[in-house]
C-alpha cells in the first residue's frame, strides 16, 4: 500500500507542471533557439536546391519553388510565434509539427508510388533526430518522450501504408534495396536518440534544482525562493495578492555550536528546518537565507494571520530535540514579521522591515516574534528557554 502511494506520489510529481522560474525562462529561450535553427535549416535547404544545377522541368521547378515557398513560410511563421508568445503549448504543437512535416515529405514519395524514396531516404529520417534533439533544448522530459514516440509511431505508420501496398522484400534500388534489419536498427537509434534527450532534460532540471537547493537543510535558496514570491507577488497584475514574510533566526546559535561543535550545530539546522517545512502549508514557501537563517512567505495571509503562525512555529521549534551525546538539547528562534504591500512596495522593503523587527525581538530578549506595529499589541512574548 505504501509502495503504491509512493510511487503515484512519484508520478504525480513526475507529471506535474514546471514551477521553477528559471526553467521557464530556459525553456522559453530554446524554443526560441529552436526556431532559429528551424529557419536556418529551412533557408540553408531552399538555397542549396534552388542552386544546384538540374535540368528540371517546368512542373518540377513550379514544385520546387512551391515547397520552398510552405517551407519559409512554415519555418517564418514558427519563428515568429516563438519570438513573441509565451504559450506554454508551443513546444508541444512545434515539435508535433516538425515530426509531422517530416512524416509528410516521406508520404510524398509514397503517394507519388515511390516506397523506396520514402524508406531509405537518408535526408528526411535525419529531420527526425533534429525534431528529438531539440526537444531536449525544452528541458522537459515530458516532451522528449512525447516527440520520439510520436515520431517512432509516425515512421512505422509509413513503413505499414508500404508494407500493404508493396512487397517490401521484393523491392530494389537504386539507390539500395529495402533492407527490413536496416530498417529496425534505424528505429531503434531513433528510440535512443530519444532517451538521450529525456536524460539530457531530466539531468538540467536536476541541476537547476541541486544549484538552488541549500545542501545542508535540502530548503530553497535565497534566489530561487525570491523568484518565486516575486511570481507570487506580480502573478496576478489586477488582483494583487497579499503575502507575508517571516525572518527567523536561531537564538545564540554560536554557544550552541561552542558548547557541543559544529557537527551538532549543523544537525541542529537540520532538524529545525525539518520541523519547519513540515509545519507550514504546502503553498507557503521556506527557504534558508544564511547561517541559521530562514525565511517563510505565507502568500495568501495577512499580518495577523502570518504573526499568529509564526508563533506557533516558534513554539514547534523550540520542542524540536536536538540529540547530543546520548541526550537532548533545545534550541530557540527569534522572528521578525513584515506584510506586503503594507510594509514596502517591493519585496526587499517588506524583508527589510521584518528583518528590523527580528533585531527588534532579539534586543528584547529573544525567543519572541515581533510584527508590524512596535506597541504592546503585537509582540507576543514566549516563555524564554533557560
Ligand atoms: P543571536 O541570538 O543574536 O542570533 O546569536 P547567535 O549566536 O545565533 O548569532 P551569531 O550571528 O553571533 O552567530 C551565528 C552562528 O551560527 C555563528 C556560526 O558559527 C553559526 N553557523 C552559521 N552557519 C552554520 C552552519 O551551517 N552550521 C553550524 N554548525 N553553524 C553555523
Ligand atoms: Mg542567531
Ligand atoms: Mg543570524
Amino acid at each position: 500500500m505504501r509502495f503504491i502511494r509512493r510511487w503515484a506520489e512519484r508520478a504525480q510529481e513526475l507529471l506535474a507542471a514546471e514551477t521553477d522560474q528559471a526553467l521557464l525562462r530556459a525553456r522559453k529561450s530554446g524554443e526560441r533557439i529552436v526556431a532559429m535553427l528551424r529557419l536556418g535549416l529551412v533557408v540553408t535547404f531552399v538555397l542549396v536546391t534552388a542552386f544546384n544545377p538540374k535540368e528540371a522541368t517546368r512542373t518540377a521547378v513550379l514544385t520546387e519553388v512551391g515547397v520552398s515557398a510552405i517551407a519559409l513560410a512554415y519555418a517564418g511563421l514558427l519563428f515568429w510565434w516563438a519570438s513573441r508568445s509565451t504559450n506554454p503549448w508551443l513546444p508541444w504543437v512545434s515539435s508535433a509539427l516538425d515530426v509531422t512535416v517530416t512524416s509528410a515529405g516521406l508520404a510524398v514519395f509514397l503517394v507519388a508510388g515511390n516506397p523506396l524514396g520514402a524508406l531509405n531516404n537518408r535526408v528526411l529520417f535525419e529531420a527526425y533526430f533534429f525534431a528529438i534533439a531539440n526537444s531536449a533544448l525544452r528541458y522537459d522530459w515530458r516532451l522528449c518522450a512525447f516527440t520520439t514516440v510520436f515520431a517512432g509511431a509516425q515512421v512505422l505508420g509509413l513503413t505499414g501504408y508500404a508494407a500493404m501496398h508493396w512487397d517490401l522484400s521484393k523491392l530494389r534500388g537504386p539507390p539500395e534495396d529495402f533492407v527490413a534489419i536496416r530498417h529496425t536498427l534505424r528505429l531503434v537509434l531513433l528510440a535512443a536518440a530519444g532517451a538521450s534527450a529525456i536524460s539530457v532534460a531530466r539531468w538540467a532540471r536536476h541541476l537547476r534544482l541541486m544549484v538552488g537547493t541549500d545542501e545542508l537543510t535540502g530548503l530553497s535558496q535565497r534566489r530561487p525562493f525570491l523568484e518565486r514570491v516575486e511570481e507570487q507577488l506580480t502573478g496576478k497584475a489586477q488582483d494583487r495578492r497579499i503575502l507575508s514574510l517571516a525572518v527567523l533566526d536561531v537564538d545564540e546559535f554560536k554557544k550552541f555550536n561552542d558548547a557541543f561543535g559544529h557537527l551538532a550545530g549543523d544537525r541542529a539546522l537540520q532538524l529545525l528546518a525539518e520541523r519547519l517545512r513540515s509545519a507550514v502549508r504546502a503553498t507557503d514557501l521556506v527557504a534558508r537565507f544564511g547561517g541559521e537563517e530562514f525565511v517563510v512567505a505565507f502568500p495568501g495571509m495577512d499580518v495577523a494571520q502570518a504573526e499568529a503562525r509564526v508563533e506557533h512555529l516558534r513554539i514547534k521549534l523550540a520542542q524540536v530535540p536536538i540529540p547530543v551525546d546520548g541526550a537532548s538539547q533545545w534550541l530557540t528562534v527569534s522572528a521578525g514579521v513584515g506584510s506586503w504591500p503594507v510594509d514596502g512596495e517591493t519585496f526587499t522593503e517588506v524583508l527589510a522591515q521584518a528583518d528590523a523587527r527580528l533585531y527588534e525581538a532579539k534586543r528584547r530578549g529573544r525567543n519572541c516574534v515581533v510584527g508590524p506595529k512596535p506597541g504592546s499589541l503585537d509582540v507576543l512574548e514566549g516563555g524564554r528557554k533557560g
